[in-house]
């Protein structure tokens, strides 16, 4: 089974839903991917903490067997980010993002990781995420991550990252504003044309459509009864995408549409929980079983 690398941060967040916050607690775009990706394939890390990423913070890349040779420890404080969402809950309203250790990153892939077939380029700065391609040697999968304050501020750069990769995973907005265009199919086909043969839109609580060839695949998000902190739900989804890809080998229509609902699987169990608290005690047999309870809601007959 091949291994997967993962470049991103590692945050402390603080957040506020209508359903209660938390402070300081453990998120970052890698560890999210990391930890859902876990459950089905091998995953090195790379990335930055401070000094006050404890023992005990590392510990949940310890007990998922996530090998962390990648993540420097450098003095400073470790990347925060606070964010609240509204009763929708379908987009954070950014309050603050303090880089700190984040700021001087300088990602460099330990020798063992540049040979990794998939590699994933969590939400970082564009130029990094290039960077970090650089020192891999023939990938069978690039998969990349952005969001609006990328879009926004480092548009060239960005674009030079997407003529390189294969995937590229953002949410509706993010698509509308990257292409331009508001209609999700005119604005996929503009971005394919960037780079990216194939193209993921997450659509928060109305689910996700893939891009992928000539077919475009559509799935629901689960429905939940409750739904406690949408943080980290698009990262946990490209892990769970991502680590059925690496377990499975291929890249058929086939599976990419089971990776699509693994992804799905993965982010509505992180929803139900703030920071990693469900995403991290869950089971194989609980996966297996909310991916069946998948193929019931959206099974139909043909006439
Ligand atoms: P998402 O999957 O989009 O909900 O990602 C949430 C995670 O992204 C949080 O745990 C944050 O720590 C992290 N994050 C937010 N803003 C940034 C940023 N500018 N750079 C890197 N990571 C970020």
């Amino acid at each position: 089974m091949s291994s997967i690398l993962v470049v991103g941060s590692v945050a402390f967040d603080s957040v506020k839903t209508p359903f209660g916050e938390a402070d300081d607690v453990l998120g970052g775009s890698a560890t999210y991917f990391s930890v859902s990706a876990s459950y089905f394939s091998p995953v090195n890390v790379v990335g930055v903490i401070g000094r006050d990423f404890t023992n005990e913070h590392q510990g949940v890349f310890k007990r998922h067997n996530i090998d962390t040779s990648g993540l420097v420890q450098t003095d400073g404080e470790t990347f925060r980010w606070k964010g609240q969402y509204g009763y929708e809950l379908n987009e954070a309203q950014t309050l603050d993002t303090r880089l700190n250790v984040l700021e001087t990153f300088d990602p460099e892939i330990p020798d063992s990781y540049t040979d990794s077939a998939y590699v994933f380029l969590g939400n970082i700065d564009p130029v990094l995420q290039s960077r970090v391609l650089d020192q891999i040697k023939s990938p069978k999968l690039v998969a990349c991550d952005t969001m609006n304050f990328w879009i926004d501020s480092k548009l060239d750069d960005l674009k030079r990252t997407l003529a390189r990769i294969d995937m590229l995973v953002i949410n509706d907005g993010e698509a509308r504003m990257l292409s331009g265009e508001a209609n999700l199919v005119q604005a996929a086909n503009k971005i394919r044309a960037m780079g990216p043969e194939r193209l993921i839109i997450k659509r928060g609580e109305y689910g996700v459509l893939m891009f992928n060839e000539d077919s475009i695949f559509g799935a629901p998000a689960f429905p939940l009864e409750e739904v406690f902190d949408p943080t980290g739900a698009g990262d946990t989804f490209a892990g769970g995408l991502m680590g059925h890809l690496a377990r499975a080998g291929d890249m058929s229509d086939s599976t990419l549409r089971q990776a699509i609902v693994f992804g799905s699987v993965m982010a509505s169990f992180n929803v139900e929980a703030f920071s990693l608290n469900k995403l991290s005690a869950l089971t194989r047999t609980d996966i297996q079983g909310r991916f069946e309870q998948f193929k019931q809601l959206t099974h139909f007959e043909s006439l």
